[in-house]
């Protein structure tokens, strides 16, 4: 059996035009499941002739139709035939790009020669948006290698090779950062009305930030440099991701600005920012907004550290022989210690850590060297905690209350966050190294792919 496809095309003024694209055949009875149907092969072949003839057939009646002086209607004298490559989805296609000379009652100077190229006006690029698209966003999925080579399998684009998917990665990255820029520098209006401030107060933004570290290339200055992640949630709104590293993101604190607005945030409205204890976390979301914020120590970091004293404790009290000196006020203090973070009572969670270190001090000097070894680390605990607690004193809440009233506590959500920005793509187990801008730019077009941002929104085009 042989089979040919054929193409009709009817231009607009009727005329009817076939061309033949492939034809293939098959015995007319077939043997094996493996010649049913179209070949991945045979596809590939019909795709890129499709687009070749269609592509060709537009861009030649684009020429044709510029040919005429747009002024008198004469056809413009013909200067050359030069050709132009255009990279598609489905192929290269090599395209006619006639240059005409400008007609003369269009010119001020009777003597000049001035040429134009339509053609070459419409192709403002070496390949087609849809093709940048489609590299960049299996670019910030998964490895240039691999997007390659999923490309070069499956459609007859171009010979994708990772230098290409990462160029045009970038090229996508740096857009979309011009965009967050362009939209970060738009005034939004001042709400004026005061229920719809009030509004605002209650359906606040929260942003949640994290920090990630990813391994540098050989011969940065740094083994790793440190990516910060995270996202913006509104009631009532899809959540919004973001991450820059700071070396080399142009305007950091546009970025999450541009993510504020995303979620309709507006000038002067308060935000809720949750972190852990580094302060240039909330310092960033307070040059994104110019205002006010409310900064919340995360309790997932808090927690943790509460749990590394009570490990200590929990070992120095399973000692066979118990320690001699009491430690029972200590252990009441250590049992308590989440319940005060919890509930808000940071000075009484201060003052119980002092008398745990000054009663692990007891035991250090009462007891054998087993006993003062873990009875010193429990005082180095505590001392770090309580040092956590000081230095943070005005993000300390209540949280007990915060979470019955079910509002976040925790960036536990932000590390989801992590994971899914830095750690799928670059990961320290796939041996990955970066440097800091190719992290930057991956992580701009990850976090729009991630929110499905990058389908409908617009990327700018290429200058
Ligand atoms: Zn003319």
């Amino acid at each position: 059996m042989r089979w040919t496809v054929r193409l009709e095309v009817r231009t607009s003024a009727g005329e009817l035009k076939a061309t033949e694209l492939v034809t293939f055949s098959r015995p007319a009875v077939i043997g094996t499941l493996a010649e049913v149907g179209l070949l991945l092969d045979e596809t590939k072949a019909l795709l890129a002739r499709l687009q070749a003839s269609v592509l060709c057939s537009q861009v030649a009646a684009y020429a044709a139709h510029h040919w005429a002086c747009a002024a008198c209607g004469l056809l413009q004298p013909l200067k050359d035939r030069r050709t132009r490559r255009l990279r598609t989805l489905f192929g290269t296609v090599e395209v006619e790009a006639p240059r005409f000379k400008v007609c003369r009652c269009r010119l001020t100077t009777p003597l000049a020669e001035v040429t134009v190229s339509p053609v070459c006006a419409l192709l403002t690029a070496r390949c087609t948006p849809e093709l940048e698209r489609v590299q960049a966003e299996l670019g910030a999925r998964t490895s240039f290698r691999d997007a390659a080579r999923i490309l070069e399998t499956l459609l007859p684009s171009s010979p994708a090779n990772q230098e290409g998917v990462r160029n045009r990665t970038h090229a996508v990255a740096l857009r979309l950062e011009a965009a967050d820029r362009q939209a970060a520098t738009e005034a939004t209006a001042v709400r004026n009305e005061p229920d719809e401030a009030a509004a605002a107060d209650e359906h606040r933004p929260i942003v949640m930030l994290d920090g990630a570290y990813i391994r540098a290339v050989p011969g940065h200055q740094v083994r790793n440099f440190e990516a910060v992640c995270g996202k913006v949630e509104r009631e009532g709104q899809p959540t919004q991701r973001f991450a820059l590293v700071r070396s080399v993101a142009e305007q950091p604190h546009a970025l999450l600005r541009a993510a504020l607005q995303g979620q309709g945030w507006r000038e002067g409205d308060p935000v809720t920012a949750i972190s852990d204890g580094d302060p240039a976390l909330p310092a960033l979301v307070r040059s994104a907004t110019g205002g006010p914020v409310e900064h919340i120590l995360d309790w997932f970091h808090l927690s943790m550290r509460a749990r590394h004293v009570e490990q200590v404790m929990g070992g120095l009290c399973a000692l066979e022989p118990p320690p001699l000196a009491p430690l029972e006020q200590a252990q009441i203090d250590v049992e308590r210690l989440r319940h005060l973070l919890w509930n808000g009572y940071h000075g009484k969670a201060r003052e119980a850590l002092c008398r745990i270190v000054s009663g692990a001090k007891d035991a250090t000097v009462l007891n054998e060297p087993g006993v003062e070894a873990k009875a010193r680390r429990l005082a180095a605990r505590c001392t770090e905690l309580r040092g956590y607690i000081e230095g943070n004193e005005g993000a300390l809440i209540d949280y007990g209350q915060r979470y019955r009233a079910g509002k976040p506590i925790s960036t536990s959500r932000a590390e989801g966050t992590v994971n899914q920005l830095v750690n799928a793509r670059m990961n320290k187990r796939r041996q990955m190294r970066w440097s800091p801008r190719g992290a930057h730019r991956v992580l701009q077009v990850r976090a729009a792919v991630l929110d499905g941002r990058f389908s409908h929104q617009a990327i700018p085009l290429a200058a």
